[in-house]
């Protein structure tokens, strides 16, 4: 018989070694101190709420999970994005040696670095919980924020599907990045029907269905920001100051910053290909009333042989306007061309795959079940088809 597992906490770890320790200290107290309030709503979690709905039949209380089924109150997965650092070897150590009864500990590692978005959705497809909390491993969004979340989303009978935190400063940024990002925000936000706000963290807590929908986008670019308002469903925000930590730097580097803001724009909006065909469109329109203009002038006045300069203006304005639009059209297919490869969006280093702590037996080795990679997300449930936009 499967456990209910109450709160399964995500977190991908790229060069974490400094962060890890801490992290766990905190991310423990949080989360022990949440195991009596957990305990308390076990029924509440218990209702596979996200099996319901589609399905009148299974709504009935008989639905809901069976009370003597095991219940763990949290569950910690950790995922390890190809660090170059002991990462792995220290998750393996708290995987190991993890003795709290409260939780199960898993770990799974990628066979290189696929980026932060893959190590999301790895996290996402393995966990159980009915809650599902996305935390980064530098403590730079609080832990203890996930007690407000948790407490939110259980007093409102889990109505309120997504709890995310949003940053007030942009403290230990600079000024040009600062700049730059709020830049971002506006013109995505201006050409995409989906809005993201500024300061929005990936720091959440999101019901099993919101997660079950996350994981039906199988877009093979994933833009997790844009997913998360794409969604819908009935959500909160917090706000907190973020404080630098530990890190002396964000791993994201300034052309890594600009290609996740290429992916932004070009995976929610496809404004830009609008945008080329009505500059297109003014373009020619400019060029057939200059042609006219020089018939005309050209029969009143004679043909003086002029404008060799604006000439050669012209045709590099055109030349330049004309490759810009060749790669915004580029962006679009390269991202078709990416889908229908279907590789997967990551792929697992098997002896790395770990699960220790309550409800595991006390299993330690290979996950055979993980065996090569994954780009499909487990076994689908239905869900709501309407959703409830808070
Ligand atoms: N991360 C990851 N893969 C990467 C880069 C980062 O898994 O390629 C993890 C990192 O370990 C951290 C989180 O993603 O837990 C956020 O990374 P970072 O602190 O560099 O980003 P920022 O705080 O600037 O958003
Ligand atoms: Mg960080």
């Amino acid at each position: 018989m499967s456990a209910t597992i109450g709160i399964s906490v995500v977190v991908p770890c790229y060069n974490e070694e400094v962060s890890l320790h801490p992290f766990l200290q905190e991310i423990t107290k949080t989360m022990d101190a949440l195991v009596p309030i957990l305990r308390e709503n076990r029924d509440l979690l218990r209702q596979t709420l996200a099996q319901n709905l589609n399905s009148p039949a299974l709504c009935s209380p008989a639905s809901s999970a069976s009370s003597t089924q095991e219940f763990i109150p949290y569950e910690l997965i950790f995922v390890n994005d190809g660090s170059r650092d002991s990462t792995l070897s220290i998750l393996e150590d708290i995987a190991t040696s993890d003795a709290n009864p409260n939780r199960r500990v898993q770990v799974f590692s990628f066979s290189r670095n696929f980026g932060k978005e893959a190590a999301i959705l790895a996290g996402l497809e393995r966990a159980s919980g009915e809650g599902v909390v996305l935390l980064d491993a530098d403590l730079q969004d609080p832990p203890g924020m996930i007690a407000d979340m948790a407490r939110i989303w259980l007093e409102s009978s889990r109505q309120t599907k997504v709890i995310y935190a949003r940053r007030t400063t942009r403290a230990g940024e600079s000024k040009i990045r600062a700049a730059l990002s709020e830049a971002f925000y506006k013109i995505s936000n201006f050409i995409s029907e989906v809005k993201i706000e500024s300061g929005v963290r990936d720091f959440r807590l999101m019901d099993k269905e919101v997660v079950q929908a996350l994981l039906e986008m199988k877009e093979y670019h994933r833009f997790s920001k844009a997913m998360f308002a794409w969604v819908g469903f009935k959500r909160e925000c917090l706000e907190y100051e973020y404080i630098p930590h530990f890190k002396e730097s964000s791993s994201w580097s300034f052309w890594k910053l600009f290609k996740y803001a290429i992916e932004g724009i070009v995976s929610f909006s496809t404004m830009p290909l609008r945008i080329a065909f009505v500059l297109g469109f003014f373009i020619s329109a400019f060029a057939v009333c200059f042609g006219i203009y020089r018939i005309i002038d050209t029969i009143l006045h004679g043909n003086a042989v002029a404008g060799y300069p604006s000439l050669i203006v012209i045709i590099t304005f055109i030349g330049g306007i004309q490759l810009m639009l060749l790669g915004v059209i580029g962006e679009y297919i390269a991202r078709i061309y990416e889908q229908v490869k279907m590789r997967p969006h990551f792929i697992l280093n098997t002896r790395a795959t770990r699960m220790s702590g309550a409800g595991s037996g006390a299993v330690l080795g290979v996950d055979s079940s993980e065996a090569e990679s994954s780009s499909t997300p487990p076994k689908k449930t239905p869900r709501k088809t309407q959703s409830q936009q808070g």
